[in-house]
């Protein structure tokens, strides 16, 4: 079905054929009818789905003209709050609807401009907007529609008693869309709370890994952790790396010890100002910067396309950042290696993860690497194993997989 048959606005479609969609993608298909006709909705779905699209082009529809500020987006991260407000921008770009995004880490002053020439839709992260609503900058009577994405993330960020409070500031009589990779119980209550006999919308939550990625985990000892990241990085041809931490702490000082070793590395996270965060994106995807370390907060939903490899510095607390982690790489049929740094203690996590995506990741040990004895005796040499077993040949320099080119 095109997208011209889903009943969107006019100037909304020329917004899509603009932004050159053809055809709706499976959540836009089941959710925009919801949408359009003015029905509560809790969608599953994770980013890159295209569930923005899935939620914007029917508001955009339903809006119809300039007025008032009808529609309040939550986003969890400053940089979903941009990406999600310049996808409606584009999408409004033939309507004269607009839309403003309010975020931390960046001054008052254009927000402030932008929201006094009058807007329609407020994308916002929680902590900023309850400043504006503090000052009465804001308000939140006339909101009509009120999207709360990634609740999972919200929550994990401690932002319940705040996302709380600003639905209890909207008119009881609203329209609400909700988005969540997951709902298990405690998302739920917010889900009951916020949301009137919602329509349920389940797009395959993607725990399949990409085929064109090709994984592995190096199995090691705690505290050797940062010299095989050095020596994984020293053996692998690689383009561009994206290093996971768990830790904003542990991604600063991954950073500096990569730095000291004369990597040219950028570090993503959340206690970074906005302006440090651009500059990182921007240097990594510019190429200044070969190695970017983020947390997985930070790096939700960003697209950085072309990142040769991803490297789980730690094994992801939850199974499904694991499939977004790697997601990262191998992106637009490209081919990626993706690397997990284990240790005895990750034992369970592993299991967790390779439940969640219902297949083994291959076990490698690198070649010439001054292991302790307990990955010696686990885990064999990669050379000695029959490729068959591996989703792909993980190609490092010299060793045992022979280079075979750059891409
Ligand atoms: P999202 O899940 O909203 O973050 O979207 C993921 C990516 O898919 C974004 O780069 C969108 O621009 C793109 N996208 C969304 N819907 C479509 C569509 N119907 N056709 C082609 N690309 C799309």
């Amino acid at each position: 079905m095109p997208f011209k048959a889903l009943h969107l606005s006019d100037n909304v479609l020329r917004g899509v054929q603009a932004a050159g969609y053809t055809d709706p993608t499976p959540i836009q298909l089941r959710a925009i009818p919801v949408v359009l006709g003015g029905g509560d909705l809790i969608g599953s779905a994770q980013t890159g789905t295209g569930k923005t699209a899935a939620f914007a082009l029917p508001i955009l529809t339903r809006l119809g003209q300039h007025g008032r500020v009808r529609v309040l987006v939550l986003e969890p991260t400053r940089e979903l709050a941009a990406q999600v407000e310049t996808a409606f921008r584009d999408f409004a770009r033939f309507t004269d609807l607009r839309t403003v995004a309010i975020f931390g880490g960046v001054g008052y002053g254009l927000q402030r401009q932008e929201l006094k020439r009058g807007v329609d839709v407020l994308v916002a992260t929680p902590g900023r907007l309850v400043d504006y609503l503090k000052t009465g900058e804001i308000n939140l009577r006339d909101i009509t529609i009120l999207v709360l994405d990634e609740v999972d993330r919200m929550l994990d960020m401690g932002f319940l008693p705040v996302v709380k409070d600003i639905i209890a500031r909207c008119p009881r009589e609203r329209q609400t869309l909700f988005f969540s990779a997951t709902v298990p119980p405690e998302i739920q209550a917010v889900a009951s709370f916020a949301l009137r006999n919602p329509t349920r919308v389940e797009v395959g939550i993607n725990r399949s890994v990409n085929e064109s990625v090709k994984h592995a985990l190096y199995p090691v000892a705690a505290d050797q952790k940062f010299d095989l990241l050095e020596a994984l990085l020293a053996k692998t041809d690689f383009d561009s790396v994206l290093v996971f931490s768990r830790t904003k702490h542990g991604a600063d000082k991954i950073a500096r010890r990569l730095k000291a070793a004369n990597h040219s590395v950028a570090v993503l996270h959340a206690n970074r100002s906005q302006n440090q965060r651009i500059e990182a994106l921007a240097g990594f995807k510019s190429g200044k910067y070969e190695v970017m370390v983020a947390t997985d907060i930070a790096a939700r939903g960003i697209d950085v396309a072309g990142v040769s490899h991803v490297i789980n510095y730690d094994v992801p607390e939850k199974p499904e950042d694991y499939v977004h982690r790697i997601g990262r790489t191998g992106r637009a049929q490209a081919v990626g290696d993706a690397f997990t740094l284990v240790t005895p203690e990750n034992a369970g996590d592993i299991r967790d993860i390779q439940r969640f995506i219902g297949a083994k990741i291959p076990e490698l040990r690198l070649e010439g690497f001054p292991y302790r004895a307990f990955v010696a005796r686990t885990v064999e040499p990669a050379h000695q194993r029959g490729h068959g077993s591996l989703p792909g040949q993980i190609r490092h320099k010299g060793s045992f997989n022979r280079y075979r080119g750059r891409r």
